[in-house]
């Protein structure tokens, strides 16, 4: 592995997580389990969840699948760049990524504080609620800035999430992908991503080299594009097939189902895999969230080392299992090796 092979790209958040009830899911007219971005009217919850003594936790989803990489591979592998504020919540986050030996390129804003992601518990669903502020003012050209990390990496992974971010900063990494044969690797990230950003998602789709997502977001995406079918392999096979900008890498399509089967398409491939989750006692989860965000870094972490597809999967499994054991998109110390 070379220094920092694989570099992320997202929103830095604080994870302000509690355990909530129905009365607080309608207060703010949350579902029980979704990912939104915070409206006026939702600003109220960071201090309802506070009240209700809220864990503070280092969060966004793609710095959590960061994280996990960093934890698997050797020292120095990973790098996060994102954008934070100038306040005491991002030192928390730079000192969470440090005990696993993430290195985080931050851009600074001046004005916005560090954004922040409501986690409402209810048994085990959460509802998300992300009030972006600083990681909102990303800009290319912090990326152009850093240019000698884009070099030196040689994966590029970036969360959907992003997409209302800085399309720009994701277009940067993914035509230099491509015109490197490099490899660009996108989470789906949450259903409103392929709902109401279909037009900057679309725009990332011929550069997708590897494309991660739960099958609440591939049914998102399948109804946002109207491919008349919740059948996951179907929706699967037909991301595969999508054109492609760089045809020396074939399209892999990633799908989990939280205890159900991971699908796998691959470009130009009949077969679709399935690859059965190994079961996990009831009594040995702690809490669920990030469980994708860690399947990723497990299977990023994989794709790094030149391992096979059903390694790769295998790796993310068994680092979403390790994560599921720990309260918030965390992972256990010490350390525990594949
Ligand atoms: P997300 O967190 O994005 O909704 P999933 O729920 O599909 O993602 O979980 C991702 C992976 O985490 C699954 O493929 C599986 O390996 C693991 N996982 C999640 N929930 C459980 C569970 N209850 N028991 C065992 N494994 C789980
Ligand atoms: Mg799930
Ligand atoms: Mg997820």
């Amino acid at each position: 592995m070379g220094k920092y092979e694989i570099l992320a790209l997202e929103n830095p958040l604080l994870d302000i997580q509690a355990v909530g009830d129905q009365a607080l899911l309608d207060k703010y007219g949350l579902k029980p389990n979704d990912a939104i971005l915070a409206e006026e009217k939702h600003m109220g919850i960071y201090e309802d969840l506070i009240n209700r003594k809220a864990d503070f936790n280092a969060g966004g989803a793609a710095q959590n699948t960061a994280r996990g990489a960093q934890y698997i591979l050797p020292e120095d592998s990973v790098v996060f760049v994102g954008c934070v504020g100038k306040d005491k919540y991002a030192d928390l986050l730079v000192e969470a990524n440090k005990k696993v030996g993430l290195h985080t390129v931050y851009r600074v804003d001046e004005e916005q504080p560090t954004g922040r992601c409501g986690v409402v518990i209810t048994g085990h669903d959460r509802s998300m609620c992300t009030d972006l502020a600083a990681a909102n003012c990303y800009k290319v050209e912090h990326l152009k800035e850093n240019w000698d990390l884009v070099k030196q990496a040689k994966l590029y992974f970036v969360g959907g999430y992003h997409l209302t971010v800085s399309v720009p900063a994701i277009m940067a990494l993914a035509e230099e992908a491509a015109k490197e044969n490099k490899i660009f690797m996108l989470s789906l990230s949450a259903p409103f991503i392929p709902q109401f950003f279909k037009d900057q998602l679309d725009q990332t789709a011929p550069y997708w080299d590897y494309v991660v997502g739960n099958e609440t977001e591939a049914r998102s995406y399948a109804a946002s594009h109207d491919l008349n079918t919740e059948d996951i392999p179907t929706i699967a096979r037909h991301l595969a097939q999508l054109p492609k900008a760089n045809s020396q890498r074939k399209r892999t399509v990633i799908i989990t189902q939280g205890t159900d089967p991971t699908v796998v398409a691959v470009q130009d491939e009949d077969k679709v895999h399935e690859f059965p989750v190994h079961a996990i006692d009831k009594s040995e989860i702690a809490d669920t969230t990030g469980a994708g965000d860690a399947f990723a870094g497990g299977f990023v972490a994989g794709v790094a080392k030149g391992e096979s597809l059903k390694t790769c999967v295998d790796m993310g499994q068994w680092l979403a299992h390790l994560s599921i054991k720990e309260l918030g998109p965390a992972y256990p110390f010490p350390k525990q090796t594949y």
